[in-house]
């Protein structure tokens, strides 16, 4: 704690009699601020960061924080220093885009869904998972566009409506023009508990592996792209008392199938999409 305290850390007062106490991150800054990611464990002298990973003990925390060498650090805290610095708050250092407010997302997401069409095959499979054709055109499902042309288009249609596609996740630029990033398959809307369009999800069409058949659409770590999040998806009526929780967007927009059951006798072991 006393090199802590030397290297000006900001420690979460709550932990300050714990085993185990909290600080911001001064090596990657918590990815924002407020928050406590780096762990000290003052029985063990290690301290390390659930966020970057860096990780030590007092010695080369204080010589990392520093930019000295261990040895420097060393001799540096084997003096009776008294010297604390004011804790300072770190700033985050890999300062990463963000996706737009939840407002302009859905209204650029919404127009983006305007001017996209649902492909036959994919009508098929919604089809074939029971969904209606009005349920289909309600939740406005929507196919990828497959070539790169379509997608420079749509990309070219949103910037003349007046967007600007910047921090609206999944959009890219490909030597300095505008286009959509992601693998073919049909779109999901997700939306919040009042129908904004908060992220979209894609079905792909090819790949093997169960668990990464849906993905969200986004353009994190591309030229000009923005990432997504894990957004959740609420359907039905918000007002009930009993909510279900499912494993993807798509097994939850049924709520004409949870209306028509008796609610008493619905449980998730009788539901066909349980497993
Ligand atoms: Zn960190």
């Amino acid at each position: 704690m006393d090199a802590a305290r030397r290297c000006g850390l900001v420690l979460d007062s709550r932990t300050l009699r714990r085993e185990e106490v909290e600080a911001s991150c001064p090596f990657c800054g918590d990815h924002g601020p407020g928050k406590y990611h780096l762990s000290l464990n003052t029985l063990t002298d290690q301290y390390r960061c659930n966020l970057c990973g860096v990780r030590g003990n007092s010695v080369s925390l204080f010589a990392r924080v520093k930019g000295i060498s261990n040895k420097e650090a060393y001799l540096e805290l084997a003096k009776e220093g008294k010297v604390y610095p004011m804790p300072t708050q770190p700033a985050p250092k890999t300062q990463e885009r963000q996706p737009l407010a939840l407002e302009a997302r859905h209204q650029m997401y919404s127009e983006m869904l305007d001017y996209l069409t649902l492909l036959p095959k994919h009508r098929e499979n919604l089809l074939e998972r029971g969904l209606s054709e009005a349920r289909i055109e309600q939740n406005q499902y929507r196919s990828m566009p497959e070539t790169d042309r379509g997608r420079r288009l749509l990309a070219s249609l949103l910037r003349a409506g007046g967007h600007d596609l910047l921090g609206l996740p999944g959009f890219r630029t490909y030597y300095g023009e505008w286009t959509l990033s992601g693998p073919n398959g049909f779109l999901i809307p997700v939306r919040d508990k009042n129908g904004l369009i908060q992220g979209l999800k894609i079905r792909l069409d090819q790949e093997e592996q169960p668990e990464r058949k849906y993905r969200w659409l986004s353009s994190r770590n591309m030229p000009g792209g923005t990432r997504s999040y894990s957004w959740v998806h609420i359907t039905g009526d918000t007002s009930s008392k009993r909510a279900f929780l499912t494993e993807g967007p798509l097994k939850g927009m049924w709520p004409v199938f949870w209306r028509a059951t008796p609610s008493s006798s619905v449980s998730a072991a009788s539901t066909p999409w349980a497993a």
